[in-house]
């Protein structure tokens, strides 16, 4: 059975980071085998790809410059097709990161392949994957998240969030007869909020915090914050007014009604991280160590940094916070017998 020291499941842009960050400090690229069963660049590529990000290209471009020369080309086409302040569809930021770090790992074992569950035998982890078994001695899970789903008490037909996110996808979907429920109101909750006021449709907005838009807003997260931000504000003024209303999740009879009224369903509820397994994993965040058998390390959306907010936590989750996350986690975890 093949042994390798340090084994990477999921090449989204938290894997394609870690295999950039191991290869800068040395580690030999023959030890390093990373399985993913499509090598598309991950969830920003494929199911998400046309959402426009307001991560300007200078950021991007920031964490990828610190990879040369494995990052020229990528840098150069970035160059020629964006703006240094221009904002890029997450699919566009995907493709520039996922180029790079194709080139960089080239000489590392590539497994086309989904890990299905995992062991810590003795003193090594044997991975199975849909091909067979391998051996690790560092265990890194970059496999990323999916939506959160809430049991309905009633049938609604749902529109799943990557079609919600797209206009175009959603306004094949919805007619101006619907009523649509988006449940959530967080940053994507209102992307969808002001995709269907564009759109004319009346729609319902349920929030379970103690007002709408409660999130985070300190420019921290280069997701689809800011934008979010403006549009709660707007809806708040009342701009939104003539399609839009907003419920809160605790007021049980309007939502009743509003359940049996509405026809069509948006759940904008967040990410929870994949299975592997049965597994339900937990980690600290200040040492990336998921708890448990030693040496094994989640990153990513699955397994973000975390920062404080007037006593809240949110989880950092953007191309250069999973970058800082695996640069200050490293170091340690390399020193690691
Ligand atoms: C609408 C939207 C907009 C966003 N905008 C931004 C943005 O502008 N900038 C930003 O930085 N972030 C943005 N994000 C956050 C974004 O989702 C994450 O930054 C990014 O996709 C997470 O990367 P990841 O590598 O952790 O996971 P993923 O991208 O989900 O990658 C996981 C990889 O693991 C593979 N995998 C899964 N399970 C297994 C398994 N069992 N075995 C092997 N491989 C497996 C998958 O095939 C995939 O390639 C956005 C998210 C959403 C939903």
């Amino acid at each position: 059975m093949p042994l390798y020291q340090h084994a990477i499941v999921g090449f989204g842009i938290a894997g394609q980071l870690l295999v950039c960050e191991l290869l800068q400090r040395g580690i030999e690229p023959t030890t390093i085998v990373i399985l993913d069963p499509n090598w598309m660049g991950g969830a920003l590529a494929t199911d998400y790809s046309q959402v426009l990000s307001n991560t300007p290209w200078w950021k991007t471009r920031q964490a990828l410059s610190t990879y040369p020369p494995w990052c020229d080309k990528a840098l150069m086409e970035g160059d020629a097709t964006f703006q240094t302040n221009e904002c890029m569809p997450v699919g566009s930021i995907a493709k520039l990161c996922l180029q790079t770090a194709l080139v960089a790992s080239n000489k590392c074992e590539r497994l086309t392949t989904t890990c299905l569950d995992m062991k810590y035998e003795g003193t090594t982890w044997s991975l199975h994957h849909t091909f067979g078994t391998i051996q690790a001695h560092r265990v890194y899970l970059t496999h990323g998240a999916q939506e959160k789903k809430l049991e309905l008490p009633v049938t609604i037909p749902q529109i799943p969030l990557h079609i919600a996110l797209d206009k175009t996808l959603l306004s094949r979907t919805v007619t101006s007869t619907d009523l649509v429920l988006v449940i959530g109101c967080s940053h994507s909750g209102t992307i969808c909020l002001d995709y269907l006021h564009q759109l004319g449709i009346p729609t319902v907005g349920i929030y379970n915090t103690t007002t709408p838009f409660l999130f985070a807003r300190d420019g921290h997260y280069d997701g689809i914050k800011e934008g979010s931000e403006q549009i709660a504000d707007a809806i708040l003024r009342g701009e939104h007014s003539s399609t839009t209303k907003l419920i809160a999740y605790g007021d049980s009879f309007p939502i009743c009604k509003m359940l049996q009224k509405a026809t069509k369903c948006i759940q904008c509820i967040g990410f929870e991280r994949k299975l592997i397994g049965c597994q339900n994993l937990s980690y600290k965040y200040e040492t990336a160590q998921i708890d448990g058998p030693p040496r094994r390390y989640g990153y990513g959306i699955a397994f973000p940094g975390m920062t404080e907010q007037n006593g809240k936590w949110f989880p950092d989750v953007s191309v250069l916070s999973f970058q800082e996350q695996i640069r200050r986690t490293l170091p340690q975890i390399l020193l690691q017998e």
